[in-house]
């Protein structure tokens, strides 16, 4: 006996039975009424869970981009600060350039202080003040020999002859003024060559080879006063014409020289100066006259014809 004739004589056993049809009818809906119920709520609980995954996402991308927005506040923030940071120190910067700038403009006001005493300082015995010595000049006295001369000696002039070459003391107060600003503008130091040389010593190099055009007769040189300095190189004005570095230096020394008082003797050729043309050579003239000279373009063998 199977399932269904079980069925079917259950049908048939209760059929004619109008109470337990009714029961088993109420009984049915009940079940499908359970069914629909459960249906509705697991159907619910699975839309619940649904919403709460989504949710979820929701949340956590609003968590993602809450930490976007502090990270990109913070950057800002470490940003500004580092802006701030910059700002003090180039303002530090800034206040440490003018003071330098203050302390260099205090030195050259030093130096423009010097008392100009080019034509008022009386000769005595010494002549080379506002001596012009040329070829065919010389000292009153040739073996004219200068005192006090001092050291050069700074920390921005390379002195070519292992720290043993002089000058008067006001020369060489603005030898080192005009290399300090020389290296503030040029990031150089200054190298000198020549500076005093003595009548005994001039008289040996002229033994040597030098012909007059280019080196004076002993008495007859400014390196014998204490006024004159050789800078860097003292070969020909063709090897500074075509050095840029030379060249850059001697256009600087031709803008700024005359500030210290100092003269470039020898620009204009044999029958003006004397001399062949010499770049190197700057003799200390006091200001006034190196500012005269350097204003109406003349050289000191024209100032003095
Ligand atoms: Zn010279």
């Amino acid at each position: 006996m199977n399932f269904k004739v079980i069925l079917l004589t259950y049908f048939k056993k209760y059929i004619n039975n109008k109470k337990s049809l009714y029961l088993f009818i109420i009984l049915f809906i009940l079940i499908f009424y359970i069914i629909f119920i459960l249906i509705l709520i697991f159907g619910n609980i699975i839309k619940l869970k649904l919403i709460n995954i989504d949710l979820q996402n929701k949340l956590i991308e609003r968590e993602k981009i809450v930490t976007q927005i502090i990270k990109v506040k913070f950057e800002n923030k470490v940003l500004e600060e580092d802006l701030l940071e910059k700002k003090i120190l180039e303002e530090k910067n800034e206040i440490k350039l003018i003071e330098e700038k203050e302390l260099f403009n205090e030195k050259k006001n030093i130096s423009s202080n010097v008392k100009s005493n080019y034509n008022t300082e009386p000769l005595g015995d010494d002549d080379s003040i506002v001596k012009f010595v040329t070829s065919n000049k010389s000292f009153n006295n040739i073996f004219y020999t200068p005192k006090n001369l001092v050291k050069i000696s700074s920390n921005y002039i390379i002195d070519s002859k292992w720290w043993t070459q002089v000058l008067k003391k006001v020369a060489n107060d603005n030898l080192q003024l005009m290399a300090e600003h020389f290296f503030n503008d040029i990031w150089e130091k200054i190298v000198v060559v020549s500076a005093y040389r003595s009548y005994e010593y001039q008289k040996w190099i002229k033994s040597r080879w030098c012909p007059d055009n280019l080196c004076a007769k002993a008495g007859y040189s400014e390196h014998q006063s204490w006024l004159a300095v050789d800078f860097w190189d003292t070969s020909t004005n063709y090897a500074w014409k075509s050095n840029n570095k030379l060249q850059k230096y001697y256009n600087w020394l031709f803008e700024n020289a005359h500030k210290y008082g100092f003269h470039n003797t020898y620009q204009k050729w044999l029958n003006i100066d004397w001399y062949e043309i010499e770049p190197w050579h700057w003799r200390y003239v006091w200001k006034e006259l190196a500012i005269h000279l350097k204003e109406n373009n003349l050289t000191i063998a024209e100032y003095y014809k």
